[in-house]
């Protein structure tokens, strides 16, 4: 009964620092876990799918890992950064305006308000939203251990379903979003329901110079491993005007780069149809954008 689920017993600690955190993580060992929003590892634990001996909570970080900090090159978004505080971000809109398009499409705001980006990219769930946000931005990941950080791109942040490449003791603590000139970005999603998962969805971001395209990536949620930008994409749209013509190009890379399976989301063929479609629409969106200057509060 589901009513009924409680998980089996736990320690439970409040982390005050990061370091903190490493240390409890290094001496506790294997079976212990952060928690930051609790979204993802809390409903596991009841479900009994991980077993956890301690908890680890880093909420009280909050304080030091939630932050959007813009710098000229960049963006750093702390992993302590909540999905409402990335939704209400008025500069991460303006230069990113694919995190508000993701982020209101991001489950229900109980969720939003708890959830972070840091546990959501950590649980790499491969149905996860943000992940393609970063994918389709070309973001690093900053990940702390007692030996100091080090920077992984997506690609190899990304190890596989429900695994990354942060190590045992070690930590995810900021988010690296690089900033360049001409560009803009969108994220179309299409779930069952409103607030649901996706049955596919997709990021775009494009450069424009002299009116053509000069770059392009994309990044696909729910359709296998997707953490490239897909540079067939960038090599066949580059140099181009924008046009429905190249949109539906993209599109079709996209469907076939993919490795969706059938399941009760929907069937292979589908998840490939919305993949091309959901290309075709987040360009052309991310196009106008590039094209008429940075988000000013307007729904494009
Ligand atoms: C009803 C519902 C609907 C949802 N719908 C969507 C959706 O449509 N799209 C979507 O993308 N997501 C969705 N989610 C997931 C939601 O976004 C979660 O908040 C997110 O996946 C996990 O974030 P969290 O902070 O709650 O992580 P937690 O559950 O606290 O942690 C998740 C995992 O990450 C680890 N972790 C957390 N923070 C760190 C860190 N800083 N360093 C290292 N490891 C860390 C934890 O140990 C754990 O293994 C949904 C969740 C629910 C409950």
């Amino acid at each position: 009964m589901r009513g009924m689920q409680v998980p089996a017993p736990f320690e439970y600690e409040r982390a005050t620092s990061v370091e903190q955190a490493i240390d409890l993580l290094e001496r506790l060992g294997g079976s212990a876990r952060l928690v930051a929003g609790g979204h993802s590892l809390l409903p596991m634990m009841k479900l009994r799918l991980v077993n956890v001996d301690y908890l680890i909570d880093i909420n009280d970080l909050h304080a030091d890992l939630g932050y959007v900090q813009v710098e000229p090159t960049r963006v750093r978004i702390g992993a302590m950064t909540r999905h409402r505080e990335l939704l209400d971000s008025p500069e991460l809109r303006r230069h990113f305006p694919i995190f508000h398009d993701a982020e209101r499409v991001i489950a229900d705001p109980l969720v939003r308000n708890r959830g972070t980006i840091g546990g959501s990219l950590c649980q790499a769930d491969p149905s996860e939203d943000l992940s393609a946000v970063c994918a389709t931005l070309d973001a690093s990941c900053v990940i702390r251990g007692r030996g100091g950080d080090r920077v992984v791109t997506m690609d190899q942040f990304y190890r596989g379903p429900y695994e990354t490449a942060v190590g045992p003791a070690e930590m995810l603590v900021e988010v690296r979003v690089p900033v360049r000139p001409n560009g803009s970005s969108a994220f179309e999603k299409v779930g069952r329901r409103a607030g649901d998962w996706a049955v596919v969805s997709c990021g775009a971001s494009v450069w424009i110079e002299g009116g053509l395209i000069s770059d392009a990536r994309v990044g696909l949620a729910a359709v296998g491993p997707n953490t490239t930008g897909i540079p067939e994409i960038a090599a066949a749209l580059r140099g181009r005007p924008p046009s429905e013509e190249a949109y539906t190009e993209a599109g079709a890379i996209a469907a076939g780069a993919c490795t969706p399976v059938t399941d009760q989301r929907g069937s292979e063929e589908y998840k490939r149809h919305l993949a091309a479609e959901l290309t075709r629409r987040a360009l052309r969106r991310a196009v106008d954008r590039a094209v008429s200057g940075p988000a000013d509060g307007r729904e494009p």
